[in-house]
Order: C-alpha cells, then sequence, then structure tokens
C-alpha cells in the first residue's frame, strides 16, 4: 500500500487510484488545494499494484532514447496560433489523430473553470484544450477510459504535464502503437485552491457578472512575448501582465505550486512522451523568418512514432529543423526544479484564514514599484524591443 510522508513525493498523478482492483484509493484535496490519493484500509488487500505504478517510486533514469530530432514551428493556420500559447504545435498533433479516427485528451476548463482533463473526437472542439492553463488540472478517471479505448484499437493523443504523461504510461504497463503522448516543458503548476479563491476575489472586486473566457497567456494585446492575463466577462474584460496580476506573480513567484514541483523528478531531456513541446521566446536566435511576436513552439521528438507523426503533419507548419543540443540549450524548465518561496508556508496558511481582499493585497500589493514597472514593460512592449531589453537585463543581473 503506497504511503505518502513527503508531499514531494507526490506528484498527483492518479496513476495508484487508477490501478487499485479494489477501487480503494480516493483522491481527497488537501488544505493547499492539491490532490493526493487517501486510501480505504477496509477495502485494501495489500497487493501493491499502488507502488508498482508510481513515477516517483519506479523512477525513469533520463537515458538517450533513439537519435532525438527538434524543430521550432509555427502552425499555419492564423487563428489555430492566435489561440494556442506558442506556436500552435500541440493542435498540428491531435488533429493529425482525429482526422484518423481517434481520440484526443487535454486539459480545459469546466462550467466553473475549474481545469480537468476530458476527451474530445472532433476538431472544432479542440479549441477548448488550446492554451495553458497555469493550474493542476484533474485527470479524474482518464487513465482507465484511455486504456479501454487503447484496447479497443482507437488512436489516442494524451497531452499534459510530463508526471501526467510518466503516470499514465506507468499505469498502462506497456507499450501500445495507438497511443501518442505529448508533454510540455514544466515550470510547476499552482493550486487549485489559490485559483478558485482569485477569480472569486477578481469577479467580486471588479463587479464582473458572468465569466465568459479566461485565458493565462492572451497574446492579442502585446504580442507573445509579453502575454497577459485575460478575464472576459459579459460586462467587463480584464487584463494584466505577470508583474501586475495576483495569480500570475504567485506562479512566477513560485510561490503557488505544487510541493513536488519543487522536487520535480521529470524534469530531463529524454522523455517517455512521443513530443516534448514549449515555447519558443528567442525564435531570432533559429530563424529570424520565424519571428513575428505571433508565437513559437519548440518540438523535441523521443521516438520513432512521433518522427513519423511529424512527417505527415509537417506541411502544416512554417518550421525548421535545428540541432538537439541548441534547442535545449540554457532551458532551465526543463532540467531544474523551481526553488521554494520562503513565504509558502505563510501564503497557505493565510489563505485559508484570510479574507480573500486581505489576503491579495497582503502578498501582492499594487504598489508605485509595480505600477512603474508596469508601465515600463507596456511601452517597451508597443515599442517591440520588450524581449531585448530583457535579455540584457536578465545578463546584467547574472553578472553582479
Ligand atoms: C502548467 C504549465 C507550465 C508550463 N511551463 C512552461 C515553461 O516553464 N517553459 C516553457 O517554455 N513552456 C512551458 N509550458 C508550455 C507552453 O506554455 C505551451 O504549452 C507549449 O509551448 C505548447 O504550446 P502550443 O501552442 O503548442 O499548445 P497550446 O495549444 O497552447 O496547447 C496547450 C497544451 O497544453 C496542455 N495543457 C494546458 N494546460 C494544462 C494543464 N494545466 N495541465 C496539463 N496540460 C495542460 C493542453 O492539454 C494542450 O496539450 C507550460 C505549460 C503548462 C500547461
Ligand atoms: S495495495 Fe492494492 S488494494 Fe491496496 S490500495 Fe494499493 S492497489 Fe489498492
Ligand atoms: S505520484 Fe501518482 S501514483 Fe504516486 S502516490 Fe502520487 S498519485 Fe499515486
Ligand atoms: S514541475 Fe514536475 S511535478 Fe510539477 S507539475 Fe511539472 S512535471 Fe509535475
Amino acid at each position: 500500500m503506497i504511503e505518502n510522508e513527503n508531499k514531494e513525493n507526490c506528484c498527483g498523478c492518479t496513476a495508484c487510484k487508477n490501478i487499485c482492483p479494489k477501487n480503494a484509493i480516493e483522491m481527497k484535496e488537501d488544505e493547499e488545494g492539491f490532490l493526493y490519493p487517501n486510501i480505504d484500509k477496509e477495502k485494501c488487500i495489500d497487493c501493491g499494484l499502488c507502488k508498482k505504478v508510481c513515477p516517483i517510486i519506479n523512477k525513469v533514469p533520463n537515458k538517450p532514447p533513439i537519435q532525438q530530432e527538434a524543430y521550432v514551428v509555427n502552425n499555419k493556420n492564423v487563428l489555430v496560433r492566435k489561440q494556442s500559447t506558442s506556436g500552435g504545435a500541440f493542435t498540428a498533433i491531435a488533429e493529425y489523430v482525429i482526422k484518423n479516427n481517434g481520440i484526443v485528451y487535454g486539459a480545459s476548463f469546466d462550467n466553473n473553470f475549474n481545469v480537468q482533463h476530458n476527451y474530445t473526437t472532433n476538431i472544432n472542439d479542440l479549441q477548448k484544450f488550446r492554451g495553458s492553463k497555469y493550474v493542476q488540472s484533474d485527470v479524474k478517471n482518464t487513465f482507465r477510459e484511455v486504456r479501454d479505448f487503447l484496447n479497443a484499437g482507437k488512436m489516442i493523443c494524451y497531452s499534459g504535464t510530463p508526471c501526467q504523461i510518466e503516470g499514465l504510461k506507468k499505469y498502462l504497463g506497456k507499450e501500445y502503437e495507438n497511443l501518442i503522448t505529448v508533454d510540455v516543458v514544466c515550470h510547476a503548476v499552482p493550486s487549485p485552491l489559490v485559483w478558485r479563491k482569485y477569480l472569486h476575489y477578481q469577479k467580486k472586486k471588479l463587479k464582473m457578472n458572468n465569466i465568459i473566457q479566461v485565458l493565462f497567456r492572451d497574446k492579442s494585446k502585446y504580442g507573445y512575448k509579453y502575454s497577459t492575463m485575460t478575464i472576459k466577462a459579459d460586462n467587463k474584460i480584464y487584463q494584466a501582465g505577470v508583474e501586475t496580476d495576483p495569480f500570475l506573480r504567485a506562479f512566477f513567484e513560485d510561490l503557488s505550486v505544487r510541493p513536488s514541483c519543487y522536487n520535480c523528478q521529470f524534469k530531463k531531456q529524454y522523455r517517455v512522451s512521443d513530443f516534448t513541446i514549449w515555447d519558443c521566446f528567442e525564435v531570432e536566435k533559429f530563424d529570424n523568418k520565424l519571428d513575428d511576436d505571433k508565437g513559437t513552439s519548440r518540438i523535441l521528438i523521443h521516438t520513432k512514432k512521433g518522427k513519423k507523426v511529424f512527417d505527415e503533419i509537417s506541411n502544416q507548419f512554417d518550421y525548421k529543423k535545428i540541432d538537439v543540443d541548441d534547442i535545449v540549450q540554457g532551458v532551465k524548465e526543463m532540467y531544474f526544479s523551481v526553488s521554494k518561496n520562503q513565504n509558502r508556508e505563510n501564503f497557505f496558511k493565510d489563505i485559508n484564514q484570510l479574507e480573500e481582499e486581505e489576503f491579495f493585497n497582503k502578498y501582492f500589493p499594487d504598489n508605485i514599484k509595480v505600477k512603474v514597472e508596469r508601465t515600463i514593460r507596456k511601452v517597451l512592449a508597443k515599442l517591440g524591443i520588450y524581449n531585448k531589453i530583457k535579455k540584457v537585463a536578465k545578463r546584467i543581473l547574472r553578472k553582479n
């Protein structure tokens, strides 16, 4: 029976819950809002399967598979690229699967803007998966569904964080030729509790009626390189950048993220997935022609199956093949876990004790420093030099 005394040792993938032959495991939310397995000892027969499938107990070594291949890509479909976080790499892979009568799994919002995994068989419905949701997605019973679909011969594309993909593959326990997996390079995942509180706080503060859309990385106003959090309600629109928006600040300051993300076992170059996709802000480094500030994805292909799919969809992209060592160079989110913010403990204590407004004002005051930073970023973004200045500033800070 699986027991987790240290929360860093559980990424919440659900492999243990889904494998349990007695349905003795339930995923329960803790006081920080993250899901962990909870075992009904009365039902448990001590078969040990839950331990056998846990991707953290059974670590996959970071060792070379077949020769990897790497590309930077822009999806040729303008609307798809606009709605996607980076260059629309995911949609091209997903469309390939649907065109082959397959099923695509990804993270989407429910009616209350909670993030959860579900599936579609319809190309028009893929829109719900587009766009990174910076909240841990609840994968529910999807692993069992996927196994049943695979055994029935269906082609499946399953997308998610690297820990979700390793969890799924451990749960399945064997390779399926009809399964295509896509993971992202993953900074970390924020708490669903912080997300619910934040959304409620914004709705009240801004006197919003019904929220109709949320975009964590809206490129429409300032382009790809300085994207904003956007909340659209039927009576108003809220937009704010990373230096201002409380939810994005909590995420990028590594305050609101899952304990396992501080000691992530899935940050590596060689993965169990077929594709790893991620941002490419420094497009000009690879190809000036692809740099139009509308979003570019990096794709790292790990398997023969991935290569075959890429060859079939490459005509949907403007793209360039890149040397693997060059594409991964300097990508720290691929290799290193985020560091724990010193205020994390107080942050999660306060979120359950303070009123929402008091809580968000305490940790994310809209003071002069924030206002000045916001104005500078916006002006630089409008002038199209935000990314260049950011790089120079980073270099100077590193030297000091
Ligand atoms: C939590 C998270 C952290 C990330 N951190 C980084 C980073 O540090 N550096 C970097 O370069 N890129 C990061 N990415 C990846 C990046 O944001 C884009 O997802 C990637 O560039 C692919 O873009 P796209 O245009 O092809 O896909 P899009 O069309 O934007 O597709 C989004 C894909 O991400 C999946 N997804 C969205 N939200 C979630 C979620 N909450 N949980 C699991 N899967 C989700 C969807 O299922 C879909 O497959 C992160 C993504 C997520 C979800
Ligand atoms: S040991 Fe077996 S029965 Fe017990 S919780 Fe784990 S999987 Fe379920
Ligand atoms: S990491 Fe996954 S399999 Fe391991 S205990 Fe957590 S939820 Fe279960
Ligand atoms: S940082 Fe690691 S543990 Fe955290 S969500 Fe990403 S892959 Fe999972």
